[in-house]
């Protein structure tokens, strides 16, 4: 017998209480019963974004979440800035440029932030910009942008600021309005522990104001009519029950926990998981701001990271992503994310160390653990 483990960035692991609420009956999502929990699920995601605006549910993944973003706010050939710092920078880039848009890339070295002043220095060149796109966390490298800063220079700019924070949500503390974010994307399967197929979008009225002259085609994803319907507490077409019935557990589960508690617990998961690695002589991929949500691991001279990533999950059981594109076979991603406690990363740890000893590469057994156990007792 394997016993698995899942510790990649999403999909997370579910908590039980939502897996049994999501186990229920189906209930029709037109009749009175489903009203209160599409209610108590548009306010929680309000609570969790911290805004006032409202926070559109979307059946789709993350994607269809960014997607949407474009879709319903900006029109062909409209000048957009881009920071692309990896997997996820690079897919606003494409989603953009299926749009007929056109965006200006801000390249960043994977491992880096952007530097905040290189976003005001385009903004300054070019007053044609109408938005601002960008990741909280750029899953791939696992290294996070200056949400808070980059967020004041739009701010004072015809652009909007258009986050995906998929995989940051619930990892870092995220203050959609403070922060004058105007759309925030996240979705259901990284740190809200529940299946995938859901996308959130937050729209400020700036963004509103932009809907009012964007042209772009859609269909599905109109998020105006959204609005409408979802203020009634409708969705547009057939709402995804099941999954909204999750959510509102997850919500519940994090309520509980209190949100400040939830970023401390994210933190020293994080923390942890970075002095394991340095203590087994290990480096870090981010080179500057990592992420709370996923920390990326360097593997070792003469090992392929690749190969990590198939041992930990063949031979061990843990499931946690490699590399992709620049960083394939250089590095493997562990997630603290979502339903993640001290036991996770732990474990996560002891099976580097036995994964790294099988390969060859030399490891003092029990040091990455315990450097763990040092920040988490
Ligand atoms: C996971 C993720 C997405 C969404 O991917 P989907 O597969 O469409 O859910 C988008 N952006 C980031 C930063 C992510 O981590």
């Amino acid at each position: 017998m394997l016993k698995r483990y899942l510790l990649a960035p999403g999909p997370t692991p579910v908590p039980p209480e939502a897996l049994l609420a999501m186990a229920m009956p189906m209930i029709h999502h037109r009749a009175p019963d489903f009203i209160p929990i599409l209610d108590s699920a548009r306010e929680g995601l309000k609570w969790l974004y911290q805004t006032k605006n409202d926070v559109l549910i979307l059946s789709c993944s993350g994607t269809g979440g960014m997607v949407a973003s474009v879709t319903n706010f900006f029109n062909k050939d409209d000048k957009v800035l881009v920071i692309n710092g990896g997997k996820f920078g690079e897919r606003w880039l494409k989603i953009a440029k299926a749009y007929g848009l056109n965006p200006i890339e801000l390249k960043v070295n994977w491992g880096y932030s952007v530097k905040p002043d290189d976003v005001a220095d385009a903004l300054k060149k070019d007053s044609a910009i109408k938005g601002v796109f960008i990741q909280a966390t750029e899953t791939s490298t696992a290294v996070n942008h200056d949400i808070e800063v980059i967020g004041k220079i739009v701010k004072n700019h015809d652009a909007i600021f258009v986050v995906d924070a998929i995989s940051s949500l619930v990892a870092h503390d995220l203050k959609t309005d403070d922060w004058s974010v105007d759309i925030m994307v996240g979705g259901s399967q990284k740190g809200l522990m529940l299946p995938p197929g859901l996308a959130f979008v937050s729209v400020s009225e700036k963004a509103w104001k932009m809907a009012e002259i964007s042209k772009l085609p859609h269909y599905y994803f109109n998020l105006k009519v959204e609005r409408q319907k979802q203020s009634e507490n409708q969705t547009n077409f057939t709402s995804p029950v099941t999954l909204i019935i999750g959510l509102n557990e997850c919500i519940k589960i994090l309520e509980k926990e209190g949100l400040q508690n939830v970023f401390d617990r994210h933190t020293r998961l994080a923390n942890a998981t970075r002095a394991a690695a340095r203590a087994l002589g290990l480096g870090l991929y981010a080179k500057e701001n990592p992420s709370n949500a996923v920390t990326a691991i360097e593997a070792p001279e003469g090992v392929d990271g690749q190969k990590i990533y198939k041992v930990l999950r063949e031979t061990y059981g843990v499931t946690c992503a490699g590399g992709q594109d620049a960083a394939k076979g250089k590095i493997f991603r562990i997630a603290h994310l979502g339903y993640a406690d001290r036991f996770d990363i732990i474990t996560a740890v002891s099976a580097i160390e036995m994964t790294l000893r099988k390969l060859g590469a030399p490891v003092e057994l029990g040091k990455g653990v315990a450097a763990c156990e040092e920040l988490l007792f």
